[in-house]
């Protein structure tokens, strides 16, 4: 299914580099906590859970859960954006791609799918399992 819509590309800060480095290379990594072992959502220099800043980014399944979603139908292309909690734990704000829009649940396995913007990196998002 074609999706039309434009994606602009993404901020790359000192925070997100190793992200989309990797994103570039079509690889999905989760920031993870190397003192506690906890992956976390969205991007910190600082683990939110204990405070360390030892973060390593590891290959993440790609798979996830929505959690919550919302349909744009307004928009000019319609899109859908939604919570998903990946199969590691983290929940994170994307988009829901590739699927009919009023087939999607709550609960629903999707699997990260990178969709390419406009003069940046790949983004990350999601469609049906
Ligand atoms: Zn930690």
């Amino acid at each position: 299914m074609a999706d039309a819509r434009k994606i602009p590309a993404p901020i790359v800060n000192v925070e997100t580099q190793a992200f989309w480095n990797a994103a570039r290379e079509r690889r999905f990594v989760v920031p993870t906590c190397a003192a506690c072992g906890k992956p976390h959502w969205y991007p910190r220099a600082i683990c939110p859970f204990c405070g360390s800043d030892k973060i390593e980014w590891r290959a993440a399944s790609g798979r996830g859960r929505i959690y919550s979603y919302s349909v744009m139908r307004r928009a000019k292309e319609p899109y859908a954006i939604a919570y998903v909690t990946l199969a590691e734990g983290p929940a994170m704000l994307t988009n829901i791609v590739d699927c009919d829009f009023d087939a999607l649940k709550v609960g629903q396995d999707v699997r990260v799918v990178f969709q390419d913007t406009e003069d940046g990196p790949p983004v990350p998002m999601f469609r049906p399992a």
